[in-house]
């Protein structure tokens, strides 16, 4: 493989469900490079008490998106560490018009450059029943499914042997449709802005994770 062709600098696009974080840590075991996940960092924020972390929790439990000066901020802190210089995977962000173009400002300004958005696609009902039925390992963070995942051993992760397991607290019925509303209706037009400037490449999240992460692998060129 043609070492110039490997992308580093990733965006991982899709509606809540999809595989993202999933693909992402997958892709940070594999290339060694940062993962940021937006809803990560604003769900350790509701941990810690903070009145923000309580704004922050009331809308993620409604299905909204925390204002865009907050998700930019975030970003614009990775950016800045010296992590990022060998690659990062987004995951999460950008989630709206706005944030698509101060990402694009904010990688000029380091003189970094967006090498690939992947859109993982997946239809509605699968994303409602990966989401309601997904929990994890709470000292690994290890997703499970009540379905498709469950430990290889009842009660025990299989990543860290762990016997606690939680969910997150917006993976209600409720929540992820109106999380779906929302993605469809405000993230998705962030796809055509991608498409515009070649960066934008589909990928059908429908199959295993594995099956998934060779197409990812194929797109990526590693
Ligand atoms: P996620 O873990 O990516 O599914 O995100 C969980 C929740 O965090 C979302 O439903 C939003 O409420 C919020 N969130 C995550 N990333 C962003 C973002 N880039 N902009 C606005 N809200 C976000």
């Amino acid at each position: 493989m043609d070492e110039k062709k490997q992308k580093c600098n990733i965006v991982l696009m899709g509606p809540p469900g999809g595989g993202k974080g999933t693909q992402a840590r997958i892709l940070h075991e594999r290339l060694g490079i940062p993962h940021w996940s937006t809803g990560e960092m604003l769900r350790k924020e509701t941990l810690s008490g903070s009145e923000l972390g309580l704004q922050i929790k009331e809308l993620i439990d409604n299905g909204n998106l925390v204002p865009d000066d907050l998700g930019i901020s975030l970003i614009a802190q990775k950016l800045d560490g010296e992590k990022c210089l060998r690659g990062f995977i987004f995951d999460g962000f950008p989630r709206t018009l706005p944030q698509a173009t101060a990402l694009e400002k904010m990688m000029r300004d380091r003189n970094l450059n967006l090498e690939v958005v992947i859109e993982i696609q997946v239809p509605d009902e699968s994303v409602i029943e990966r989401i309601v039925g997904r929990y994890m390992c709470a000292k690994c963070s290890a997703m499970y499914h009540n379905k498709f995942k469950k430990p290889l051993n009842f009660g025990r992760c299989d990543s860290c042997q762990g016997t606690d397991f939680v969910r997150r607290f917006d993976d209600t019925y409720e929540t992820v449709v109106s999380r779906l509303r929302k993605y469809r209706a405000v993230t998705s037009p962030v796809l055509p802005y991608y498409e515009e400037r070649g960066l934008l490449v589909c990928v059908d999240g429908t199959g295993t994770i594995d099956m998934v992460s060779e197409k990812i692998k194929k797109v990526i060129g590693h």
